[in-house]
């Protein structure tokens, strides 16, 4: 039997008017209007749309989204002149550095130098953290995102086993860390793989969650997958032939229960996510 297909459409659509409404009243009772700063350094063609795509879902939030754009032979110290720029001004509640970094800027650096309230991408040492100690001030956006996926679609998390592939420290580390926290959204027994793990295959067939995130498309073939289980692809492999997830969808679905399929998955939750946190950081910063 075909799988129960995730869709990560509809489930943004849902979020986003949820959080048009706490965007609205927030402004009506605060008179201010949250407000996110994006730097985009180089000509990377996967980053401009990615920030293309973010100011978009910003505007229709009715959340003010600012561009500050530096070319690919950009400083350290230009950039961080810019980031402190951007620390100081009241205006701008949340601030967000496109990754990869051309070579030769010091990525940690640049994300440790972000002020840790208006940290919207949760990779700031302090935010990671909070996240660690379970007391966050925001959430990672993809494994956020993934998390709103389970838990809105009803699929079981405490108790259950989940292999989460790929330790990065924006997907894998985090979202590894998060579901296994105590309290709602988590309590799962959690393993994370990676390129040094061993017989992988039989680990991830022992999860009853698989969360993917490795960027090799249709890597995870259906006999790494349980059957009933559910999986969860990160991966977004642009290729010659279009966009693929790491897991072979086509033939994945006919073993899972439930699945996410790319595009139309995990990505527009991310974006979801980090309006989530521009309004969180707005809120923040008006209490603090
Ligand atoms: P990353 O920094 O590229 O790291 C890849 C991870 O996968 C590493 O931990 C690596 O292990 C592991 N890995 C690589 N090959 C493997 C193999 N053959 N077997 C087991 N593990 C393997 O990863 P990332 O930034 O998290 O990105 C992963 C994918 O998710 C990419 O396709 C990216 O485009 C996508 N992504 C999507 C979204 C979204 O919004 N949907 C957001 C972020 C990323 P080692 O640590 O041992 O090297």
């Amino acid at each position: 039997m075909s799988a129960t297909i995730l869709d990560g459409k509809s489930l943004s659509e849902e979020m986003r008017a949820e959080l048009a409404e706490q965007a609205a009243e927030f402004i009506q009772d605060s008179g201010i209007v949250p407000c996110l700063a994006a730097v985009l350094v180089g000509d990377d063609p996967a980053s401009q749309i990615y920030v293309r795509n973010k100011q978009k879902a910003c505007d229709r939030m009715g959340i003010e989204s600012k561009l500050h754009r530096l070319p690919e032979d950009t400083s350290m110290e230009e950039l961080l002149t810019v980031v402190n720029r951007l620390n100081r001004d009241d205006s701008v509640h949340g601030i967000l550095v496109q990754l990869p970094l051309p070579e030769g800027l010091d990525e940690t650096r640049i994300l440790r130098a972000i002020s840790p309230m208006k940290d919207v991408d949760a990779l700031h040492p302090e935010n990671v953290g909070l996240i660690v100690q379970n007391r966050p001030r925001f959430l990672p956006c993809t494994p956020s995102g993934v998390q709103q996926m389970l838990l809105r679609r009803n699929i079981p998390i405490a108790g259950s086993h989940v292999v989460v592939v790929g330790r990065s420290d924006i997907v894998g580390k985090p979202m590894g860390i998060m579901l296994m926290q105590r309290g709602r959204g988590g309590d799962a027994t959690v393993t994370v793989c990676h390129s040094r793990t061993k017989n992988l295959a039989e680990v991830c067939r022992t999860a009853d969650i698989l969360i993917v995130a490795i960027g090799r498309a249709k890597f995870i073939t259906a006999d790494m997958v349980k059957p009933g289980a559910t999986v969860i692809d990160v991966g977004m492999n642009r290729t010659d032939e279009g966009l693929f997830g790491d897991v072979d969808f086509e033939a994945v679905k006919e073993v899972a229960g439930a699945i996410t399929p790319v595009p139309g998955g995990v990505g527009l939750l991310t974006i979801t996510m980090l309006l989530q946190n521009t309004l969180t950081a707005a809120r923040l910063q008006l209490t603090s």
